[in-house]
């Protein structure tokens, strides 16, 4: 028999033989970690499977009521790092903390404290808002008032209080992604890890998804890890870690990370790039890229300087364009590619597609 994650997360959370050992789990949700030190610090983390390596040396910290990202393309090592940090799987070397845990070497006390939210639906659509909590509330060996109390408590949270005792079927995607976010705060975490919390859901849902978790972090002071392969969502994080093939390549604020760009970023269609940017380099003394058969380059007054650019090489650029640094010319810079293989915008293309598709069904 098979697994989904969050299965294996309860399993190994709470054997079912010891679930009546379980009243004692609020109580270290409340302990304070020493003032000022990292809620989540990961040190040289190292996972591979078989001969791959899927996280390669991976050192940061996430700090008190940080909202704080893990930002990488397919295949970067986020699931990886996120299954290490909720304790689903041992890393080969280095070492991670939550809370002052060894994720590897006291995973039970580290569950007990954190709240995991996961990619896939693990919410019973055919049971009410109230049900679902019930539920996940005895998991954790919630009874009673305390568990009613807590259940109200956190559907008002969530926006859901209105909407308690209906069936999850008929919530929207949005509603139903906060009621995941509702299991995962039921027993008080100080912590929450989230894996690509907003899969699946239209950009209004998106939003109303990150506003929630604005609201814990700032209302509530709780510790946000999110794993996100998207740069608009990596832009509303307090700080990020940026993953490329199993290496962090980045690591700051969304603001620092684009200024240490400076400038504007050009990029110019032309018909030769390899030899064009090459006269440019020596022309204009300044480092140039070609990055997917265009060219690239980082200057103040881009305006300014494109007119130069025409002027040195008339005829010879189709197209330019002209922006403020984003996160994805930060990973372009730090990695020499871009964030989406072809392959992946093709997917990305078809997903839009069909959840556009899903979304017509619906109305
Ligand atoms: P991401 O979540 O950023 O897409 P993953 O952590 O899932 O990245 O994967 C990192 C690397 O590890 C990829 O090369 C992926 O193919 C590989 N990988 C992930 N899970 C497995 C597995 N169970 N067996 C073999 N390789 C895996």
């Amino acid at each position: 028999m098979t697994h989904s994650a969050e299965d294996q997360f309860l399993i190994v959370k709470y054997p079912l033989t010891s679930l009546t050992q379980l009243s004692n789990v609020v109580g270290p949700i409340l302990k304070e970690s020493p003032a000022g030190s990292p809620v989540i610090s990961v040190c040289d983390l190292v996972h591979c499977y078989d001969n791959r390596t899927a996280l390669n040396g991976v050192t940061f910290d996430v700090r008190p009521a940080e909202l704080f990202g893990l930002l990488g393309p397919n295949g970067s090592g986020k699931t990886t790092m996120f299954r290490i940090l909720s304790t689903l799987m041992v890393p080969v070397g280095g070492r991670a903390f939550v809370l002052g845990h060894d994720a590897a070497r006291d995973p039970s006390q580290l569950r007990r404290e954190i709240g995991v939210v996961f990619q896939s639906q693990s919410i019973d659509v055919k049971l009410t808002a109230t049900e679902n909590l019930r539920h996940q509330g005895h998991l954790y060996g919630l009874r009673g008032k305390d568990l009613s109390a807590r259940i109200e408590s956190v559907l008002e949270r969530v926006g859901l209080a209105d909407r308690a005792r209906e069936k999850a079927e008929t919530f929207s995607g949005g509603m139903q992604r906060r009621l995941e976010l509702a299991k995962g705060l039921l027993h008080g975490p100080r912590v929450l890890l989230l894996d690509e919390p907003t899969t699946g859901l239209d950009p209004g849902a998106r939003r109303d998804v990150w506003q929630y978790l604005r609201l814990l972090r700032d209302q509530e002071q709780v510790t946000l890890l999110v794993t996100t392969h998207l740069m608009e969502e990596a832009e509303r994080c307090d700080r990020l870690a940026i993953l490329n093939e199993g290496k962090l390549v980045a690591l700051g604020t969304p603001t620092e990370l684009k200024r240490e760009i400076g400038g504007d970023v050009i990029v110019l269609d032309v018909k030769e790039p390899e030899s064009l940017s090459l006269r440019i380099q020596s022309k204009f003394d300044m480092d140039v890229r070609v990055v997917g058969g265009q060219i690239r380059l980082e200057r103040d007054h881009g305006h300014r300087f494109v007119s130069d650019l025409f002027e040195a090489f008339p005829g010879e650029i189709d197209a330019v364009s002209i922006a403020k640094p984003s996160l994805e010319d930060v990973f372009i810079r730090r990695t020499g590619h871009r964030f989406w293989s072809e392959q992946d915008k093709n997917d990305l293309t078809i997903e839009t597609r069909r959840h556009g598709e899903k979304q017509r069904k619906h109305t």
